[in-house]
């Protein structure tokens, strides 16, 4: 059985002030426990104060991107030991919005989760195809190509340290959700390529994540699929309630 996560991306949304609200309502929510692991991933800005504000709670704290260099020269960059400094346990690697709006490559994708590993982040790592490629029947290669080349090098220890979400861009944001078949689909194609590069006992007990438009509507559905294993969710984690609803999923049949 491979334990749920359920994990927040909160992107560029949330002052200092209003990070730690949210963070101690949801705190409060989930006090008497709850069956997924929780990931909440509030803008660098807001870390610490978060972290501080969800003490004492089992809620894992993730940061939205990292740089693979140590320290440097490299302005608006953070490390991997800054954000463990700043008490971070997660961190979100190659999402969307980083590969189509600023220039995130397979390579750099590779680079950023060997940098996490090191310093014993746990990445989650995301892959998706647009709509375009999706129309064209691209899917399959699409996001196995990003698989393997955000893996390339990695020997299969390193490998069972990852989460892996799957997030069809045309889902992202859009209130468009992949149907449950469609995304267990691409979830098989994924586990299927970690049998062959990483051996079947890493690719069983591999956590992949879907995100794209989940709600506290869709995601019992969503999470009945075999080889789904959680949420990456946005815009809906964004209110402690919505976010609630979707942790506390029910598994159904
Ligand atoms: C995301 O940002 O990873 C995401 C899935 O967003 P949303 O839930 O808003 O579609």
């Amino acid at each position: 059985m491979r334990r749920p996560i359920i994990a927040g991306n909160w992107k560029m949304h949330c002052t200092i002030a209003e990070a730690v609200l949210l963070a101690r309502e949801l705190m409060e929510r989930l006090a008497s426990g709850v069956e997924p692991e929780v990931v909440i991933a509030p803008p660098y800005t807001a870390l610490m104060a978060v972290k501080e504000a969800i003490a004492g709670s089992s809620i894992a704290m993730a940061a939205q991107n990292l740089h693979w260099e140590s320290h440097g020269a490299f302005t608006g960059e953070v490390s991997a030991s800054m954000l463990t400094d700043a008490g971070c346990s997660h961190v979100i690697i190659g999402h969307s919005e980083r590969r189509t709006l600023f220039g995130e490559t397979d390579t750099t994708v590779n680079r950023r989760v060997i940098a996490a590993l090191a310093k014993g982040l746990t990445p989650i790592v995301c892959v998706g195809e647009t709509l375009e490629q999706r129309e064209a029947e691209a899917t399959r290669e699409v996001v196995l190509g990003q698989l393997d080349g955000a893996l390339a090098g990695l020997d299969p220890d390193a490998v069972a340290q990852l989460v892996l979400a799957y997030e069809p861009v045309w889902a992202i944001g859009t209130g468009r959700t992949a149907s449950p078949e469609q995304a267990q689909e691409v979830h098989a194609w994924i586990r299927g390529r970690l049998v062959e590069t990483a051996g079947a006992f890493v690719a069983e007990g591999m956590r992949i994540l879907y995100g794209g438009s989940v709600k506290p509507a869709n995601v019992s559905e969503l999470m009945h699929q075999r080889d789904l294993d959680g949420a990456l969710v946005g815009g809906a984690s964004l209110k402690a309630d919505s976010f609630e609803q979707i942790v506390r999923f029910e598994r159904m049949g």
